[in-house]
């Protein structure tokens, strides 16, 4: 069964935007995922389609409606739909590689992008909205968000990666940051491979990029370390 996005937005055009190239282009064009778009301004109320209004309470910008939010996210739902509802928010649980795996393990997702200032909290509550963030920063909607992590997920779907090894030995799935990469030439610029690559010894290349992740995960991300 394929991988179905559906992606709720007041930016359809958007989508698949650069998930229309390369690797995500072709699993689209296969039919393994699929990314559709609902169109959130046609839930919006009134002859002008008002998706939003001020904020309770006061202060800048405006909050998304959770009356039209919800009635976007019912008419996007299937019939038991086992998918989750994702809202990309910065307040979100940061984004992680065993995250994306389970959700490339899994029917598919639906996720609301917010614009604005954000959205009105009661149909997070109400609809069970899992807030996913992509980093600590702010982005102005959260299209690029939604972008990021089907991009994400869709290079793990099955047969996308043409050696799906090396979906394995990456950054994070192993819990550590990769190795060093090199390729030919062997010298460039003065700077040579490392011999122990160009060696043969198979043994020998596993434990230097095994000891080579392991130092550039202590130097660039203890954090990881402790995890
Ligand atoms: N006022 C909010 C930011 C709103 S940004 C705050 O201070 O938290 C507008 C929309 O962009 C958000 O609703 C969200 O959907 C999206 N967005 C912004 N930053 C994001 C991030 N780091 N990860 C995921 N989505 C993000």
């Amino acid at each position: 069964m394929a991988f179905r996005a559906t992606i709720l937005t007041l930016f359809p055009e958007m989508f698949p935007g650069p998930l229309g190239h390369s690797l995500a282009g072709r699993a689209l064009e296969r039919g393994d995922a699929i990314i559709e778009t609902v169109f959130l301004r046609k839930f919006g109320v009134g002859k002008h389609r008002v998706v939003d209004d001020t904020p309770a309470g006061g202060g800048a910008g405006m909050v998304m409606r959770a009356d039209v939010l919800a009635n976007a996210i019912d008419a996007a739902s299937l019939e038991g739909d086992a998918r989750p509802r994702i809202l990309m928010s910065p307040r979100g649980r940061p984004l992680t590689q065993a995250r994306v795996r389970e959700l490339a393990d899994g029917p598919g997702a639906v996720i609301l992008c917010g614009r604005f200032e954000g959205i009105d909290e009661r149909v997070i509550e109400a609809r069970g909205l899992e807030e996913v963030s992509i980093g600590d920063y702010v982005l102005s909607g959260g299209e690029l968000g939604a972008l990021v992590l089907l991009d994400a997920v869709i290079r793990l779907l099955p047969g996308v990666m043409g050696n799906a090894l090396s979906g394995e030995t990456e950054s994070f799935e192993t819990g550590l940051l990769e190795h060093p990469h090199y390729t030919r030439p062997a010298e460039w610029e003065g700077r040579r491979i490392p011999d122990v690559l160009t060696s043969g010894d198979h043994g020998a290349v596993e434990r230097w990029r095994r000891a080579e992740a392991e130092r550039i995960t202590r130097e660039r991300r203890p954090d990881l370390i402790a995890r």
